[in-house]
């Protein structure tokens, strides 16, 4: 279906982004073979990468793959878990990385413009230098791109208060499948003037266009703020605080949950002592304040709370016990070479039941079945660990597994991801669970905006 990269189309590349961003070397090439895929079997090398300087040089390098017939997998930080960031159809990678600036912090306007290879902790860092939050707080955060954040749609610890990160957004520029440079959105607290293209484009996965710039709202940050990690003996008992902080009117920031298989993995990764560390399951709850008042009065609530559903123990949860909760994908690496990470979405009213049936599926499967998430959003991380199977008894209980848990998630009107996005990873479970009329029209965009499949070729769903 495509070409392939040879010497002419190499000399073109090096014409537009220059010799020295070109890479072909097999060394390089390997290192962009995967994203945070651990399953050898999922990887590819690409043939050819390259990292551009500018908007411009992203717009040629697009126009040159469409005349040449050659896929482009636009890269960020690769710290993909669906597969998005893997050239699944070979081409070439284009890196983000060069293009890292933040252009401006508008503290009139409330809003940032960035490069989108800027690191997402970068923009945050920026706006809390004026005593303002970048609210889109993945757990990568440290590492991964504002672009790959926009493409995905990151959601992450903040979600519940502040919305994901389509939220976060007001307008960018993005080049174009055809190499036209666009720029949608615009900042404005409003806006019906035609299609809301920048909406379109976050969360497509890199298929429907490549963000070269992002201009983020920004808020004033609640000088007030506690953060509580209650610990319960019981999966049951932890799930049930959820909906009850939810119903109680904390508005919180952030609720977390963390089974006892991430709390031992997590504490042993990050070598943290934690008390009941053996049987513990995690709630972290934050709740920020404009009202020092408010503090008191919600922290109180909060214990009543913790009390009601049969805490073992309530701490104030500092950094080093929010670290174990950011280390918790991390240190599934100490348990097994090969991981996967589930990342479903339930109504936030299900997510306590979904929690209990789906660790209780783990009793029938020969792996753990982990659980952790963005509880507060009712986005669950439910993860397995390979360890001693044989590569095939591991592909069919992962994907029976799949068979039993997916269904279960879409009679709770549930989703199959609510922020890692389909990628690869997830491709036919996509194709088959979706609409025929909703995948339809996912096509037909797809179609008519990049008809020859250069952008992103084999993610979300096949053309
Ligand atoms: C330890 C860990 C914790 C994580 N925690 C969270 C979390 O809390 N919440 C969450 O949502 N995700 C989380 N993730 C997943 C991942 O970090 C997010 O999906 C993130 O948004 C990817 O950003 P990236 O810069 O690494 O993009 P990449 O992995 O490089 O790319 C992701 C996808 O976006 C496309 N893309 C990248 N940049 C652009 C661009 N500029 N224009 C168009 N398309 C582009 C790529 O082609 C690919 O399909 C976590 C991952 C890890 C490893």
């Amino acid at each position: 279906m495509y070409n392939k990269v040879d010497e002419k189309f190499i000399a073109d590349l090096q014409a537009i982004a220059g010799k020295e961003h070109v890479y072909v070397d097999p060394d390089t090439l390997d290192q962009y073979k995967t994203d945070e895929e651990t399953d050898p079997a999922k990887f590819h090398t690409p043939e050819a990468v390259v990292a551009p300087g500018s908007t411009e040089e992203v717009a040629a390098i697009v126009k040159l793959a469409n005349e040449a017939n050659i896929p482009i997998t636009v890269r960020s930080a690769g710290t993909s878990l669906s597969d998005g960031a893997i050239a699944v159809c070979g081409g070439i990678i284009l890196l983000m990385g060069r293009m890292n600036r933040i252009l401006e912090v508008n503290t009139e306007g409330l809003y940032m413009v960035a490069e989108a290879g800027a690191l997402v902790k970068e923009c945050q860092a920026a706006a809390k230098e004026h005593n303002l939050v970048y609210a889109g707080d993945p757990s990568s955060a440290e590492t991964c791109q504002i672009g790959g954040n926009l493409a995905t749609n990151a959601g992450g610890i903040k979600a519940i208060r502040y919305g994901v990160t389509r939220d976060q957004v007001y307008g960018m520029k993005v080049v174009t499948p055809a190499g036209e440079i666009m720029n949608v959105g615009a900042c404005l607290k409003k806006k019906t003037t035609g299609y809301a293209l920048e909406q379109l484009i976050m969360g497509s996965e890199g298929t429907l266009g490549i963000i070269t710039q992002v201009t983020l709202k920004l808020q004033p940050l609640a000088p007030y703020r506690f953060d509580v990690l209650a610990m319960f003996d019981s999966v049951e008992k932890a799930a049930r605080l959820v909906p009850a902080v939810i119903k109680a009117g904390l508005n919180p920031t952030s609720i977390e949950f963390m089974d006892n298989s991430f709390v031992r993995s997590t504490t042993t990764f990050c070598e943290t002592n934690v008390p009941h560390r053996d049987i513990a399951n995690f709630v972290y709850v934050t709740v920020e304040t404009f009202d020092e008042n408010q503090l008191d009065t919600g922290l109180e609530k909060l214990s009543e709370l913790c009390e009601e559903a049969g805490a073992l123990e309530v701490l104030e949860a500092d950094e080093r016990l929010w670290t174990l909760r950011r280390s918790c994908q991390e240190s599934l690496r100490i348990l097994s070479d090969v991981t996967i990470t589930d990342d479903f979405v339930v109504p936030v009213h299900k997510v306590a039941e979904t929690i209990e049936h789906v660790k209780a599926m783990g009793d029938h499967y020969p792996f753990e079945v982990m659980v952790l998430g963005h509880a507060g959003d009712g986005n669950l991380h439910v993860c397995m660990c390979r360890k001693n199977l044989t590569e095939e008894e591991w592909n069919e209980n992962v994907e029976k597994f799949h068979r039993e848990a997916y269904p279960y998630v879409y009679s709770l009107g549930g989703r199959l991801s609510g922020e890692h996005g389909i990628g690869a990873k997830k491709l036919h479970y996509m194709e088959e669970y979706t609409e025929p009329a909703e995948l339809e029209y996912m096509r037909m965009i797809k179609r008519a905006v990049d008809p020859k499949n250069i952008l992103n070729p084999g993610k979300i769903f096949n053309v």
